[in-house]
């Protein structure tokens, strides 16, 4: 085991008063054959960076044996933290904003019964029903759990072991949202698939070797025009699998009840504005779900979708409070090690050497726009004349725009454009673009996708157009 918060909070201190920590918690199989696994704990600061740091690992040959003994120090660290410390002649404070963690390793930190046991949802008093060998939790409207019902252990049925964490000031329940990576992309958009491919469930919402190459041929066409911020591009469906589909509308507007309300609550605009709306949505997924595929499948992963417009109340938008930051990193711990003897050695002998270089890339993690790739193809609109540098790429925050097919089309004062090219005249920027001149909705149930920006464009215009680049400016796919 090994730690340092502390160290790692003091050596990003800055202007930051209050630090609100994200802590992430799960279990990491090494190397297949050993056994072995690394349970580590990492932290992101909020407002600070989307970069986890490790604060702790721990290896054996299991989850650790002794919770208590797991998260003893961290415990005693946080609640040291909480109080407030001292760097440079100010006083700082540290509070855990939430805790991500997958189903498993959060019953294991909360010290409360298994995502698949009665009284296994962590959000509801509901005792679930067995059937067919799954646990499903088929309440949609079951009394919620709430922080001081859970320090209280109300819920006999529901506690295992108390949690160190209930010492320290983390909130039990509200500060454990289901993350969005594990409960909707694994869980939910899994489970769906496997329903629909594969060979367990009823056949009437399953899909022809011939939908699922038609499917597939779809989203091979679509790999070039996925921009670059997306870790990975479309690939083809698995074609072992059959697919019969009389009912193939029904399955696609439940589908649709799940994507309309996971864009809503996934999106910084429309989280809050229409919380209420994805969360009616989510409901009526989940209640046509269990009509559509069995009540059978009303598992823990689509039974918490209930819960998930709730946690986004309290959090934020879903990938503020989502693993896929942290997932990344865990990847880069499984690659440090690279023999079975001492892993924990090797790990943190390759943090502390990345620690020295990594100040660096936090330095500039808030740069604004950046310009790169300077070139003289054009085509520059007439009125620019004199001094025009032109770029093929520019980077404002969190994405890239740039002349190529999968960056290129943007959002900007209302309209919808295609790059051609990116120049700077008398030090202000310009977008070189022609406009999509018809607008249309792409879908309507179960709302109009115009409304949440989802359109169809067709109809570009031949004329070159220069705008001058607007802070509203947004990407699209
Ligand atoms: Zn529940």
């Amino acid at each position: 085991m090994f730690n340092h918060l502390f160290q790692k909070l003091t050596s990003v201190v800055r202007n930051y008063h209050n630090f609100r920590l994200q802590l992430n918690i799960d279990g990491l199989p090494i190397f297949k054959s050993s056994g072995l696994q690394f349970w580590p704990i990492l932290g992101m600061l909020q407002e600070y960076s989307r970069k986890p740091v490790l604060i702790a690992l721990y290896c054996g040959n299991s989850k650790p044996q002794s919770l208590s003994e797991y998260l003893k120090d961290l415990v005693c660290e946080l609640k040291s933290l909480s109080t407030g410390f001292v760097v440079n002649g100010k006083t700082f404070f540290l509070t855990v904003c939430s805790v991500i963690c997958d189903a498993p390793a959060r019953a294991f930190i909360k010290g409360i019964k298994s995502h698949n046991g009665y009284s296994g949802c962590d959000k509801c008093v509901q005792s679930g029903i067995y059937i067919n060998n799954r646990m499903t939790f088929p309440e949609l409207n079951a009394r919620v759990r709430t922080d001081v019902s859970f320090s209280n252990a109300e819920d006999e049925d529901h506690h295992v072991q108390p949690s160190p964490f209930c010492e320290t000031s983390i909130a039990m329940v509200s500060g454990f949202p289901h993350d969005y990576m594990h409960l909707v992309c694994l869980g939910v958009v899994r489970r769906l698939l496997d329903l629909w491919m594969g060979t367990c469930g009823k056949l009437n919402y399953r899909i022809s070797s011939r939908q699922v190459s038609f499917i597939s041929g779809k989203l091979l066409a679509l790999r070039s025009y996925i921009p670059s911020e997306f870790a990975r591009r479309p690939r083809a469906l698995d074609e072992r699998l059959r697919w019969k589909a009389t009912e193939l509308k029904q399955v696609y507007q439940n589908f649709m009840l799940l994507s309309v309300s996971i864009y809503i609550l996934a999106s910084p605009t429309y989280c809050l504005l229409l919380n209420d709306f994805a969360n009616t949505l989510l409901r009526s997924f989940v209640k046509h779900f269990g009509e559509l595929y069995g009540q059978g499948f009303l598992v823990y992963n689509i039974h918490g979708l209930t819960h998930l417009s709730d946690d986004v109340k309290v959090h934020g938008h879903l990938d503020l409070i989502s693993g896929f930051p942290f997932e990344n990193y865990l990847k880069k711990i499984k690659r440090m090690v690279r023999k079975p003897s001492s892993p924990l050695q090797q790990v943190i002998r390759r943090i502390s050497e990345l620690d020295s270089t990594s100040l660096k890339d936090e330095e500039t993690w808030n740069t604004h726009k950046k310009l790169k790739m300077l070139h003289s193809d054009g085509p520059v609109p007439q009125g620019f004349t004199g001094a025009v540098s032109q770029f093929k790429e520019l980077s404002i925050d969190e994405f890239v725009i740039n002349t190529a097919e999968r960056d290129r089309c943007v959002k900007m004062k209302n309209k919808i454009l295609l790059v051609q090219n990116i120049i700077v005249f008398e030090g202000e920027v310009y977008i070189v673009c022609k406009e999509y001149r018809h607008i249309a909705k792409f879908f309507d149930y179960p709302i109009d996708s115009t409304e949440l920006g989802i359109c169809f464009v067709s109809d570009l215009s031949p004329n070159l157009m220069s705008l001058k680049l607007d802070t509203n400016v947004q990407k699209c796919v």
